[in-house]
C-alpha cells in the first residue's frame, strides 16, 4: 500500500476547512469564535457539538467525542485513517503523491530540514550573544519585542567566514547538501567551504508546517551586496510558493475569513507586534 508522507498529512489537516467539511452533514451555527450543532454521535435536543475553526478540531460536551478532521471522517463515515486523509485531501483540493513510500527520499527531505534547522538555531543564538547585542537592538529599535523576535526565530549571521560551516562539520552533517541549500559555499576547486550568510540579520522562511525551508538575510553595511541575500530554490523551497509568516497566520486567517497581504518582513512583523495575526508577506519568498 502506498504511504502518505507525514508532511503531506499535516498539509491536508491544515488546509481542509473542518467547519466547511462538517457542515456538509450537520447544520452548524456560529457561536462566538466557534460553531455549534447537534452532535452526530449521540442523541440530543440542545447542541453541545462544538467545532473550532481556529484549532481545526471538534468536541462534543455531551458524549466527549472529539478530534480533528481525520477522526471526524473515520468516526462519522466509518473509514480508515488512510481513506480519511484521502477524503480530506480531495475536499481541500490537494493531490496526494501517487508514488510508493520511499524511505530514502523521506530521509533526504528530513536531512534538508535538519540542516536548515541547525542553521536557524545557530543564527538565533548569535542574536542573543552579548557581543551581538547591537543587532538585537536593530530589531528592538524597529518596534519588535523579544516575543515577536522569538516567534519568528529572527537571527544574526556573524561577520565571520567559518562559524556555521565548522558547526555543521562538528555535527557530522553533509556539507555538500548544506551548500546546495545555500547555507555555505564551496571554494573553487577545493574541498573547503565558507559561510554564505555573513553580517546579516536573518529572517527564516517557514513552510506551513512550521519547518525551516530557507532564509532571507538583510545586509547591515552599506557596501554589502546584495541588500537581501535569499536562499536558492531547493527540494524543500520553491520561490513564489511560500508566503512569509503564513505558518503563524493560518488559524487567524481561518477565523477572520481573510488575509492581510503586505510586502516586507517588517511590515508583517510590526502588524503581528500590534496584534494582527491574519497577515502574510510576499517579500523574498
Ligand atoms: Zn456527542
Amino acid at each position: 500500500m502506498a504511504r502518505i508522507p507525514e508532511d503531506k498529512i499535516d498539509e491536508v489537516r491544515l488546509s481542509a476547512n473542518i467547519v466547511h467539511y462538517i457542515s456538509q452533514f450537520i447544520n452548524l451555527k456560529k457561536a462566538g469564535r466557534n460553531y455549534k450543532g447537534l452532535c452526530p454521535f449521540h442523541t440530543e435536543k440542545t447542541p453541545s457539538f462544538v467545532v473550532s475553526p481556529e484549532k481545526q478540531i471538534y468536541h462534543c460536551f455531551g458524549c466527549g467525542k472529539g478530534g480533528n478532521i481525520f477522526s471526524f471522517i473515520m468516526e462519522y463515515e466509518k473509514l480508515s485513517f488512510f481513506e480519511a486523509v484521502q477524503k480530506a485531501a480531495d475536499f481541500a483540493g490537494i493531490v496526494l503523491p501517487k508514488e510508493k513510500y520511499e524511505p530514502e527520499k523521506q530521509n533526504y527531505f528530513q536531512k534538508l530540514y535538519r540542516l536548515n534547522e541547525i542553521a536557524c538555531s545557530h543564527f538565533e543564538k548569535n542574536l542573543f550573544k552579548s557581543k551581538n547585542k547591537h543587532w538585537l537592538k536593530y530589531f528592538l529599535e524597529r518596534g519588535l519585542s523579544e516575543d515577536t523576535i522569538h516567534d519568528f526565530r529572527l537571527g544574526y549571521a556573524e561577520d565571520r567566514l567559518n562559524t556555521l560551516t565548522s558547526l555543521l562539520k562538528r555535527e557530522g552533517e553533509d556539507v555538500a547538501e548544506a551548500a546546495k541549500l545555500g547555507l555555505i559555499q564551496r571554494r573553487d576547486n577545493r574541498d573547503e567551504y565558507f559561510d554564505k550568510f555573513r553580517h546579516r540579520v536573518i529572517f527564516p522562511f517557514h513552510n506551513i508546517q512550521g519547518k525551516i525551508v530557507g532564509f532571507g538575510g538583510r545586509k547591515l553595511r552599506e557596501e554589502q551586496q546584495p541588500k537581501y541575500l535569499n536562499s536558492p530554490e531547493s527540494p524543500v523551497y520553491y520561490k513564489g510558493k511560500t508566503l512569509y509568516g503564513l505558518h503563524k497566520a493560518i488559524p487567524a486567517i481561518r477565523s477572520k475569513g481573510y488575509v492581510i497581504l503586505v510586502e516586507g518582513y517588517f511590515d508583517l512583523l510590526r502588524l503581528y507586534e500590534n496584534g494582527f495575526r491574519n497577515v502574510a508577506a510576499s517579500s523574498g519568498t
